[in-house]
């Protein structure tokens, strides 16, 4: 309960501290564009959202943490849970759909309840939901997978209509409560399964996939396992452009710098810092800009090699 109210007590339902919520970028001829669902305090307290964050990194990167990132009064870390549409010639795709409105996630006060006007914004980008013909959750995490539906006439039904909802084949039996015991227990897993997985099964819209797998041509999605053990990441590429969405292989922008350093809700707490290191390589190597779940204004970054690490170097998207 005390947890509960702390959470009503610290989220912010509010737009960007800096920024717009609809922003795009151009890799190459596809446009990503950013759609926000809500920026506010992280669920955990520093220290527990990245296990092992401590005084001395705050005060060290303070420059660029304060307002986007960190809000030093509060001692509260930021983040952003907002969806990616991306689109190519051929498809137009949502990559991970935020927690949705009007779920019931008891005790978790950013995700319960909410009642945001994201598909309004997803207009704005220029896409109605009939448009959408492609959608990739990374993982099945509530803040994921809650826009894969919307309640009508007391039902959960697929908000995308005409769309192919991909969903990694471990992840969703892993995260399946009817099958396994540990997502049944817990509570934002299961509760999500059922209102925003299982109806995209059960109306025949899901498309369980097996390792690699080829969009088309310029988008890769491939196995990215630590956070969650189905976890994905989708690699785009056109011309020599590149980017890399990275889901929550990354949390925060503090991870470019400490890549060792987990979430505290990675469930495969050393696999997902190898998968974290490869994420990183790959954009420094490729020029590939990462495109997380999470990061606060202007979420996205190049990434650059520093000494043994690594360090972003953030890029604006265009109102
Ligand atoms: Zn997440």
């Amino acid at each position: 309960m005390a947890l509960y109210a702390l959470g009503i007590l610290l989220f912010r339902p509010t737009s960007a501290l800096r920024g717009d919520v609809v922003t795009t970028w151009m890799i190459g001829q596809v446009s990503v564009t950013r759609v926000e669902e809500q920026v506010g305090f992280a669920s955990l307290p520093p220290e527990k959202f990245i296990a092992g964050l401590d005084q001395a990194m705050l005060d060290e990167h303070r420059g660029w943490l304060v307002p986007n990132h960190y809000d030093p009064q509060a001692d509260r870390i930021i983040t952003s849970i907002h969806s990616w549409l991306i689109r190519t010639e051929h498809h137009t795709i949502l990559l991970d759909c935020c927690a949705g409105n009007h779920k019931d996630r008891p005790g978790f006060a950013r995700f319960h309840q909410l009642d945001t006007p994201f598909l309004a914004r997803l207009r704005s980008a220029g896409a109605a939901p009939e448009e959408i013909d492609i959608v990739l959750c990374t993982h099945l995490h509530t803040d994921h997978v809650g826009w894969n539906t919307v309640r009508k006439d007391g039902e959960w039904v697929p908000t995308f209509p005409n769309a192919r909802y991909l969903i990694s084949r471990a992840e969703n039996e892993y995260g399946d409560p009817r099958r396994n015991p540990k997502a049944d227990a817990d509570l934002q897993r299961s509760n999500a399964y059922r209102d925003s997985v299982l109806p995209v099964i059960e109306h025949g819209q899901a498309q369980l996939i097996d390792g690699a797998h080829a969009i088309d041509d310029g988008l890769l999605i491939e196995p990215a396992p630590g956070h969650t053990m189905g976890h994905v990441v989708l690699k785009l590429t056109d011309g020599s452009d590149r980017a890399l969405f990275c889901g929550d292989a990354l949390h925060h922008p503090l991870q470019v710098y400490a890549p060792h350093l987990n979430s505290g809700f990675c469930e495969m707490p050393e696999q997902a810092r190898t998968t974290r290191a490869c994420v990183l390589g790959y954009c420094a190597e490729e020029r590939a800009l990462l495109m997380p779940a999470h990061f606060g204004a202007p979420h996205a970054a190049a990434i650059h090699r520093r000494g043994d690490g690594f360090e972003p170097e953030f890029v604006d998207g265009q109102a």
